[in-house]
């Protein structure tokens, strides 16, 4: 079983009556629903407001795949918090940021970037094409699928080099982003996917939820270990390797 935490900061569906109006049980139930239909996956939610965001060290070390929607309170989720993530990925833990997650603690500490984009609420329409049809992450997409609203995000988005870009998406509106893209750090995989704004049923697309279903799959570790910086002796020596 792929462990799934899903990590909503949960204040938008409290506070706005258009928000609630779309998920009444929050954006994390939503994605929760449908993963949990999975047979291979496992889930569990936390949000902002929880005890120390509902995220420990041991609530880490039992979670396989961590995925990440916030949007107004980035700042609130404290810096120790954010490293415990950030620590967790580079041992091996997989990581999926969702939308405006692009400015989470936990991404900009993974990027290293500022993770700026372009913005615009407007309601456009958006086309993502799939630039990488042989990539786990886009296994059964055609050439192309529509959301009928997003929020437009555009380019420049100040990201590192992904490893892979497996998506564009291009708004009514004109701009072209970087919808999909993959990194690893330390031994963690992550997935950036931009669908997702509060007020529009991003998360009840077909398209989107296989890709997030694939995604958690992808980045699910296939080793997860913390590599110290030990001082070693000679091969001869016959000590044993410790981390
Ligand atoms: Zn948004």
């Amino acid at each position: 079983m792929i462990r799934v935490l899903v990590w909503n900061e949960f204040r938008h569906e409290r506070t706005s009556e258009r928000v609630k109006a779309v998920y009444p049980e929050g954006i994390h139930n939503a994605i929760a629903e449908f993963l949990g239909k999975e047979e291979d996956i496992e889930v569990r939610t936390a949000c902002l407001d929880e005890e120390n965001c509902g995220i420990t060290k041991e609530i880490l070390d039992e979670t396989d795949v961590i995925m990440w929607w916030g949007h107004m309170a980035h700042g609130e989720v404290p810096d120790e918090v954010a490293a415990l993530v950030r620590d967790a990925v580079l041992d091996g833990m997989g990581a999926v940021f969702l939308h405006s997650a692009h400015h989470s603690k936990p991404f900009k500490a993974l990027m290293g970037t500022s993770c700026n984009l372009t913005w615009r609420e407007t309601g456009d329409s958006e086309i993502l094409w799939v630039i990488d049809p042989a990539h786990p992450i886009t296994r059964g997409i055609d050439r192309y699928f529509r959301l009928e609203h997003e929020e437009t995000y555009g380019e420049p988005f100040v990201i590192p080099n992904p490893d892979k870009v497996l998506l564009i998406g291009n708004y009514s509106g004109g701009e072209v982003f970087r919808s999909g893209v993959t990194y690893e750090r330390g031994n963690g995989k992550i997935f950036y996917f931009q669908p997702g704004h509060e007020t529009f049923p991003t998360f009840r697309v077909p398209e989107v939820q296989t890709i997030i279903k694939n995604a958690v799959r992808f980045v699910a570790p296939a080793y997860r270990e913390n590599i110290g910086c030990p001082h070693v002796n000679t091969v001869d020596s016959g000590e044993p390797y410790v981390r």
